[in-house]
């Protein structure tokens, strides 16, 4: 498994996998064949079927500025490896193509090429939760202590950087009013979430700050605002939702929060190297599914659950989002997404509760769920990842919208 660093990353939404994947990429095309003529991009399969609305083409028009730029949309064509698939080519003075590259961004903001990671070398030798508790068992020691000893202690440094950047979101996203960007004009509800939240008495506090955290982020993050994937973009309200929360009235200093998000950072690293994060490849399981794992996880340690009741929360956390689809309306990061956030940071704490309430046993291994997850997403029919062409997107016209923009956004 890759570093927290390739999993946890702070950038602009509103997409890892179509803003900030493309945008890597073409910093790297860039910083080899500088000296071209101009250059063309192809996108291919989802990245061109939901990229507008994703704001691609506004993430690599920002990287070449003032170059020559010919961006093709191919949201009918797809690539071998992943449904996130580009092409770079530098170009000469008469537009014949010189050096190219084929690459896939695969989620979360990753880079692969010819089926090996672009970005990064593996640093976990254990690939699965079972190695994982084994671990632990044996060493007598909690699961975020497996990330320092292969990460090393700089790695706190970077994960209360991650924090910090998720407290600034939730901040800004609560302070921000208006409709957020794209021709839904829905409008921001985390201030007034976190308004309503602030009148109720305490213990029936819970739903109105969890939900008020994680539209804040997830507002922030549909606006192009600066979030950290916790796994992706789409679903990075998850996480920050319920640490922030759990902060709160746990009142835990900041060094349980960040041992809290290396364990959560674990779980979301076992899915994505044994099954995958990216909506485009297995649907939202693979995103909201798992941010909720990833929470529920993180949530179980605050409240002082052992490596069993971790396991079991994390579990949990994905097997109640098998075969949840990717169908984002009019192909912006918005709807269901936005909302999706909040609902899967309130099922994280309810996870954590119920395996709390255990003592871990259970009778699906958190390996299994994630196989079960990969090969449901590999059954799903493409309408379904991140294309747009499915569910939500096609069954629902919002008012004043023209059906025949929303087909110019993910038909490409
Ligand atoms: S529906 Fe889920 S996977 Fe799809 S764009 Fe929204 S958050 Fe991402």
């Amino acid at each position: 498994m890759e570093s927290l660093r390739e999993l946890y990353r702070i950038g602009a939404g509103p997409s890892a996998s179509h803003t900030m994947g493309p945008k890597r990429a073409a910093e790297q095309f860039l910083a080899r064949h500088g000296a071209a003529a101009s250059y063309r991009v192809t996108l291919y399969g989802s990245l061109a079927a939901t990229g507008k609305g994703h704001l691609t083409d506004v993430a690599i028009q920002q990287v070449f500025a003032r170059r020559k730029l010919d961006l093709q949309w191919r949201a009918r064509e797809r690539l071998p490896l992943h449904p996130n698939g580009m092409l770079f080519e530098a170009l000469d003075d008469t537009g014949s193509a010189g050096a190219s590259w084929r690459v896939y961004s695969v989620g979360g903001g990753a880079l692969m090429e010819d089926g090996a990671s672009a970005t990064a070398a593996s640093v976990y030798p254990l690939q699965t939760m079972k190695e994982l508790l084994a671990w632990a068992e044996k060493h007598n020691a909690p699961l975020w202590k497996y990330v320092e000893q292969c990460e090393g202690r700089e790695v706190w440094d970077y994960l209360a950087r991650c924090w910090q950047a998720m407290q600034e979101a939730i901040e800004r996203g609560i302070e921000g009013h208006g409709v957020l960007p794209g021709a839904l004009k829905l409008r921001r509800k985390a201030h007034r979430h976190h308004q309503q939240a602030k009148g109720r008495p305490g213990p029936l506090q819970r739903t109105g700050l969890l939900t008020a955290y994680a539209l804040a982020v997830s507002e922030e993050n549909a606006s192009g605002g600066t979030v950290v994937t916790a796994p992706t973009c789409g679903a990075c309200g998850v996480v920050p939702a319920v640490l922030r929360y759990l902060r709160e009235v746990l009142n835990v200093d900041d060094k349980a929060v960040i041992r809290a998000m290396a364990t959560a950072g674990l779980v979301g690293n076992l899915v994505k190297t044994n099954a995958s994060i990216s909506g485009a490849a297995v649907g939202c399981q693979g995103e909201v599914g798992t941010a909720c794992s990833m929470a529920a996880a993180a949530a179980t340690q605050m409240m002082g659950g052992t490596a069993a009741q971790i396991e079991y929360a994390a579990e949990m956390g994905i097997e109640h989002h098998l075969g949840l689809t990717c169908d984002p309306v009019a192909g912006l990061v918005q709807i269901p997404c936005i909302e999706r956030n909040a609902v899967g940071a309130m099922r994280a704490v309810d996870c954590a509760d119920y395996a709390l309430l255990s003592d871990g046993s259970h009778e699906i291994p958190f390996d299994t769920v994630v196989r079960t997850m990969k090969a449901t997403g590999e059954d799903m029919q493409e309408r379904y990842r991140e294309t747009s062409e499915g569910g939500l997107a096609r069954m629902h016209v919002p008012a004043g919208v023209d059906p025949a923009a929303l087909d110019g956004n993910h038909c490409g």
